[in-house]
C-alpha cells in the first residue's frame, strides 16, 4: 500500500510558504477574502479536489470521492483576530491590528498539505473525504453560517467530523479525550437601566453604576457558591461601560460577561439563573425599567464521540488530556448539526527545544515555560518549520488508519 506521506518532504517547502504568506495577510471572520482565493488556487493545482467556494460566507468546500469507504469531514478553521502582532518575525502579519493569533493559518496549511497528499496516492485509503475550510470561528458563527447554507444537504454527509487544533505544545504531541473536551462559551450583554442625575442630588437617580457594581459581585457568588463546582462553571464580567464625567449619574450601564459551562444542563440552569439574579438586582436597585440580557457569540459544547476518539487517539498515539479545557470553539456544530461522529484534538506546534524535561510533564496540565506565548496572545508563535509538517502528518495518520484502502490487485 502507498505510504500516503511517502514524498510529503519533497513539497514541505511549498507549505511553509503558503503557511508564511497566510500569516503574514490575516482577516477577521468573514472577511478570508484572500485566504480563500488562496484555498481554491492550491486545491485547483492539486487536482482532483471538486472545490466550492462562498459557502456560509466565506468558506470553502473541497470533496475528494475514491470509491467505496466512509466520508470524513476534515475541517480547519480560517480566520484571525483583532490583535496587533509582537512577534518580530520576518513573516508576521502585514496588516496593522490583525494577527494570526490563534493559528488558524498553520490549519488550513496543514489541511492543503494533506488535500496534496490524499489527492496524490488514491491507493492508499479508500472513501470519501471533504475537507472543510471555515470562515468565522473566533465569533462562534461560521460553522453555524456554512450549515445555514447547507453544506450538509449540498455535499457528501460525514460519518466523521474530525478538527485539529495547534496550540504552545512541542511539535510531535498530540492530547485528546473522550466526551467533554472543551466548554460551550456564551458572551452576555447586559443593560441596566436607571434614571441620571446631577453627582450632587443621588436622591433624584437611579444610579446604574452602583447596581451594575452589586450585580458583578453577586455574579460571582453565583458563578462561586450556587454553579457545579466540578466540571466549574465560570462566569466573567469582562467589561463594564457606564457614565462619561465624574459630575453626572448616567442614565444606564452595561455589562459584557462571558459564561462557560461543560454541559447543556449546566448552560441552561446558569443562564436561567443569571436572567434571574440581574432581574433582582435591578429591582432592589429600583430601577426604571426590566434590564436588558442579551446572549450572543455562543459556541457549543466540543464533545468527542468515544469510540470514534479511541480509534483515532490511537493512531495519532496522543496523550489523553486529564479535564476538558475552558477554551471553547465552534466545531461541534457540525457533527450535532450531522447526527454524526465528532472529534476534536489539540497539537503541539512549538519547538521542542524550548521544552525542558521537568517543563514537559507539565505541558497536559497547562504549565508553560515563561517563554512559550499562547494562543491569542501577540507573541504566539508556533514553528514555521514545525507546526504545518505536524499538521498534516495527522491528517494523514488518521485517514489511512480510517480509511484502509484495498491492496492493488498483483497483476
Ligand atoms: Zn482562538
Ligand atoms: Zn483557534
Amino acid at each position: 500500500m502507498t505510504d500516503l506521506a511517502a514524498d510529503l518532504t519533497d513539497h514541505l517547502p511549498h507549505w511553509t510558504d503558503v503557511y508564511r504568506d497566510l500569516h503574514a495577510h490575516p482577516e477577521l471572520g468573514f472577511a478570508e477574502h484572500r485566504t480563500a482565493a488562496t484555498i481554491v488556487r492550491e486545491l485547483t493545482a492539486t487536482g482532483g479536489w471538486e472545490v466550492t467556494g462562498r459557502v456560509g460566507g466565506t468558506g470553502v468546500v473541497a470533496v475528494l470521492r475514491n470509491g467505496p469507504g466512509p466520508t470524513t469531514w476534515l475541517r480547519a478553521d480560517m480566520d484571525a483576530l483583532p490583535v496587533t502582532e509582537e512577534t518580530g518575525l520576518a513573516y508576521a502579519s502585514a496588516e496593522p491590528g490583525r494577527m494570526h493569533a490563534c493559528g488558524h493559518d498553520v490549519h488550513v496549511s496543514a489541511l492543503l498539505g494533506a488535500c496534496r497528499q490524499f489527492a496524490a496516492h488514491p491507493g492508499a485509503w479508500a472513501g470519501t473525504l471533504v475537507a472543510i475550510f471555515q470562515p468565522a470561528e473566533e465569533i462562534g458563527q461560521g460553522a453555524r453560517a456554512m450549515l445555514a447554507d447547507g453544506v450538509l444537504e449540498r455535499f457528501p454527509r460525514p460519518d466523521l467530523v474530525l478538527g485539529q487544533h495547534v496550540g504552545p505544545f512541542p511539535a510531535g504531541l498530540t492530547a485528546t479525550r473522550p466526551g467533554p473536551l472543551m466548554a460551550a462559551a456564551d458572551s452576555l450583554r447586559i443593560t441596566l437601566y436607571g434614571a441620571g442625575a446631577h453627582a450632587s442630588t443621588p436622591q433624584f437617580a437611579v444610579d446604574p453604576i452602583v447596581a451594575a457594581a452589586a450585580l458583578v459581585l453577586r455574579l460571582q457568588t453565583f458563578s462561586a457558591r450556587q454553579a457545579p463546582v466540578s466540571p466549574a462553571t465560570v462566569l466573567t464580567v469582562g467589561a463594564i461601560h457606564a457614565g462619561t464625567v465624574p459630575n453626572v449619574i448616567p442614565h444606564t450601564a452595561e455589562l459584557l460577561a462571558s459564561l462557560r459551562t461543560f454541559d447543556t444542563g449546566a448552560r441552561e440552569k446558569a443562564l436561567a439563573e443569571i436572567r434571574r439574579i440581574v432581574r433582582a438586582e435591578a429591582q432592589a436597585q429600583g430601577a426604571t425599567r426590566e434590564p436588558g440580557l442579551e446572549v450572543y457569540d455562543s459556541f457549543p459544547l466540543t464533545v468527542n464521540t468515544p469510540a470514534a476518539t479511541a480509534r483515532v487517539a490511537a493512531a495519532l498515539n496522543a496523550q489523553p488530556l486529564p479535564a476538558p479545557l475552558a477554551a471553547s470553539e465552534d466545531f461541534g456544530a457540525f457533527g450535532t448539526a450531522a447526527g454524526c461522529s465528532s472529534v476534536f484534538f489539540h497539537f503541539g506546534g512549538a519547538d521542542p527545544a524550548a521544552f525542558s524535561p521537568d517543563a514537559l510533564a507539565g505541558v497536559l496540565r497547562g504549565a508553560l515555560p515563561a517563554e512559550v506565548a499562547t494562543n491569542h496572545s501577540p507573541r504566539f508563535a508556533p514553528s514555521d518549520r514545525l507546526a504545518v509538517p505536524a499538521g498534516i502528518r495527522h491528517l494523514l495518520t488518521v485517514v489511512a488508519a480510517l480509511h484502509a484502502g484495498q491492496e492493488p490487485t498483483p497483476g
